[in-house]
């Protein structure tokens, strides 16, 4: 036995059963597939829905992925470029700098560099405001001195 989902002219979904696959073929040809809810005799093969809504869910998620990253990518570029513009990279002595500044030994900027865990802990033990940065937004030239 197969079974086969059929829909009509007027989107009317059904199952039938045949003994065979050729069953369908002749017995539409004969006029004896009706539709059980309009009595239409113009009788398809549906396309399986779950197949056809799989793809698609794939297809559909996967753009909508890819606007997301592209989005993000944006974003990241943007701050990447407005922290490249307006703060300075002091490299390795960030930790001398941002005590520095804090202290008022020098003048007031916004820096960015890098900071061992230590030295980012000492520095928030001094209550002086420091923030890692996520390596998307670090400024490219920052990443040579690595
Ligand atoms: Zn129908």
């Amino acid at each position: 036995m197969i079974k086969y989902n059929l829909i009509c002219r007027h989107d009317h979904e059904f199952e039938a059963w045949f003994s065979k696959g050729s069953d369908f073929d002749d017995q539409k040809k004969g006029g004896l597939l009706l539709c059980p809810i309009c009595g239409d005799v113009e009788i398809d093969k549906a396309i399986m829905a779950p197949a056809v809504s799989t793809s698609r869910k794939k297809e559909a998620a996967a753009q909508k992925h890819k606007a997301a990253l592209s989005m993000m990518n944006a974003a990241a570029d943007k701050i990447r470029k407005e922290i490249a513009d307006k703060c300075e990279d002091v490299g390795d002595k960030f930790a001398d700098e941002a005590r520095a500044i804090h202290y008022g030994e020098k003048e007031e900027r916004a820096i960015y560099g890098s900071a061992s865990p230590r030295q980012a802990a000492e520095l928030q033990d001094e209550g002086i405001a420091v923030a890692p940065l996520p390596d998307a937004f670090v400024p490219k030239a920052d990443k040579k001195l690595n």
